[in-house]
């Protein structure tokens, strides 16, 4: 796959490019590139790319990473590149990256939505939001408000598409890439890079749709206990994301029921949702530029947003490489029943004023 460069595709998305360099530069036959779709809107024509490194074994355990779905968050698209860049160094000399990624299955969509980020729009083409748009309702009685998905106008933000349509072609071939390339996996943990919301970076965890606990909730429990041991200073806030809001239409709430329903193994979809009320509090003249609510202005504050992350994309990528850690808890001191209880206990059960 090459996207010819030109002069408004270096103004507009100048991630693609950077993506496609970074590609050609690595070492022989590390990243494996597919094109899922080609996204067309009036004169445009963007791919949506994926890349894989590591194991070819489809049983092997994965690590998922997805940017750009909501394509004015440019940030966690660059939060990506910025760990691709780090990791194909890596490769390069260290026998202890290279015998990582032999354990493990490194797949990454940096861009869901190319169409959206070369125009600046959280949708897509069609005025979609793409995290709004899979068949899924929200619980009955849950409160949604418009941000959690509407049928009003493509003009607002948020629209979900009109009722019965087809799911927008990004997400189907999302959909199919996932369900294709991880149908053997051992286990897979995903996160999907987001910004604009809150004023702490947050890992959010199923559900979207309903208040009602996740059933993998002793996994991510685990997984959380480790990331604290491992980082103790770790600035995350780990929850449900309807702790923060309810949503229609979210597309890890599908892919996860459906792989349970067809009984697949340990799914975790994670979202990494960049708190960016900090940074406009720190220059509140970020309101008033399109890009400044979702998106550190200044550069020093990008650099160490890029820094930042870099600690949690390698420890995910190693624990996604050990299973048995976060799987079936080895190393933990507590039987299931213990830490199911706890994990309840921390996201779900009311605490007392
Ligand atoms: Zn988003």
């Amino acid at each position: 796959m090459t996207v010819e460069v030109s002069r408004s595709l270096l103004l507009h998305l100048p991630e693609l490019i950077e993506i496609q360099r970074l590609v050609s530069h690595a070492a022989k036959d590390l990243v494996r590139v597919e094109e899922l779709v080609t996204v067309r809107h009036k004169d445009l024509s963007l791919p949506v790319m994926a890349l894989e490194i590591g194991s070819k074994d489809p049983k092997s355990p994965a690590f998922f990473l997805t940017g750009g779905v909501h394509g004015l968050e440019r940030i966690g698209t660059r939060v990506i590149i910025s760990y691709l860049k780090t990791l194909t160094h890596l490769a390069h000399w260290d026998a202890s990256t290279r015998e990582l990624l032999a354990r493990v299955r490194f797949c990454l969509i940096p861009i869901v939505n190319p169409i959206g980020m070369y125009l600046g729009r959280r949708s897509n083409g069609n005025g979609i939001d793409l995290m709004r748009n899979a068949p899924v309702e929200a619980q009955a009685g849950s409160r949604v408000g418009i941000a959690g998905g509407h049928r009003i106008s493509n003009r607002l933000p948020w629209y979900r598409g009109s009722v019965g349509a087809h799911m927008e072609i990004e997400n189907q071939a999302f959909v199919k890439y996932f369900e294709e390339t991880f149908a053997k996996s051992s286990s897979v943990i995903a996160l999907d890079v987001h910004s604009g919301f809150g004023a702490v970076d947050r890992i959010w965890f199923p559900y979207a749709r309903t208040t009602a606990p996740f059933p993998n909730l002793q996994e991510v429990f685990l997984l959380n206990q480790m990331l604290d041991k491992v980082y103790p200073h770790h600035i995350y806030k780990v929850e449900p994301q309807s702790a923060s809001y309810t949503t229609h239409g979210d597309v890890w709430d599908y892919l996860y029921d459906r792989r349970r329903v067809a009984g697949g193994s340990v799914f975790l979809p994670l979202t990494l949702e960049l708190g960016s009320w900090l940074w406009i509090k720190k220059n509140p003249r970020q309101l008033f530029s399109g890009l400044g609510i979702f998106n550190p202005l200044l550069p020093h504050r990008t650099s160490r947003i890029l820094r930042r992350h870099l600690l949690l994309l390698d420890f995910l990528m190693r624990a996604a490489a050990t299973p048995a850690m976060w799987c079936q808890g080895l190393g933990a001191h507590y039987s299931a029943d213990d830490i199911q209880r706890m994990a309840n206990a921390r996201w779900y059960e009311k605490k007392a004023a």
